[in-house]
């Protein structure tokens, strides 16, 4: 008798050197009905009933971090998202590793609500640091929002930028901060490319809509392609929020005082 509700194998490829040394690959196993309805690339790599087993290009760390998301619908990081003492070590490797993969396997609300969290950070008083900068701006398309919120982070946060994090930006992306940079100089302001006189402006234009982060088709004026979908998106958006606000008041769990990701990993080992 078929199983009703069969289980995919995933070996996680993990190409940091710890893992190809010693030639490891890591096996995590977990139902088809949970990770299917989450993207559709995972949809289309396990929907075929003889396929029990996939292979996935991503960091271990990256991939239990996904499974604690996908079991609990909340990113659990090792430092709080309102954290702003402008240290990017505790939880930015993670966030990015959690944004490059929700592109990659196209978990779009994973990619949202990374996206969310950058936001809601630098809504606590956080800014980009310039290791980050470089690390976002090298790793994801020029197109894509967060490479839209690091432009204009750099115009209207990031003064004095030094010469080595310039050397490693693209071309593309320093033009592009050229090129507005300039607009601002001859005073041609431009609310949608956040060229705006003041920095008091700019927090309010890229906070005043979260949906306008989240890669949301929109039409030739402005708007949304779909406003139902944006709609739904907003109140998600706002209900994790909520959450976010109700864990700053009170006590912060980090992950590894309220499980993680990982605790799913270790039963399966
Ligand atoms: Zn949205």
């Amino acid at each position: 008798m078929p199983d009703i509700d069969p289980k995919i194998r995933v070996l996680v490829l993990d190409p940091s050197p710890h893992f190809t040394n010693i030639n490891y690959t890591y096996t995590s196993s977990l139902k088809k009905s949970l990770l299917a309805p989450c993207s559709p690339r995972f949809h289309a790599l396990i929907s075929d009933p003889n396929t029990t087993e996939i292979a996935i290009d991503t960091t271990v760390r990256t991939w239990g971090l996904f499974l604690g998301w996908l079991y609990t619908s909340q990113l659990r990081l090792d430092a709080p998202l309102w954290d702003s003492d402008r240290d990017d070590s505790k939880s930015m490797n993670d966030l990015l590793g959690l944004y490059t993969f929700a592109i990659k396997f196209e978990v779009v609300r994973l990619h949202r609500d990374v996206m969310n969290s950058f936001l809601y950070r630098f809504k606590n008083g956080w800014v980009i640091t310039e290791s980050t900068l470089a690390s976002i701006e090298n790793g994801l398309h020029y197109q894509d929002p967060l490479v839209a919120f690091a432009v204009a982070m750099v115009l209207n946060f990031m003064p004095g930028i030094s010469f080595a994090t310039w050397a490693k930006l693209s071309p593309r992306f320093s033009h592009t901060i050229n090129v507005l940079n300039k607009a601002r100089a001859e005073k041609a302001w431009s609310e949608r490319d956040f060229v705006v006189e003041d920095a008091g402006r700019a927090r309010e234009l890229i906070l005043g809509d979260w949906c306008q982060w989240h890669g949301h088709r929109t039409r030739e004026d402005g708007t949304y392609e779909e406003p139902r979908v944006v709609e739904a998106c907003y109140k998600e958006t706002s209900t994790q929020m909520r959450v976010w606000k109700a864990e700053k008041a009170g006590k912060w769990l980090s992950s590894e005082n309220r499980g993680s990701g990982f605790d799913f990993l270790m039963g399966e080992l």
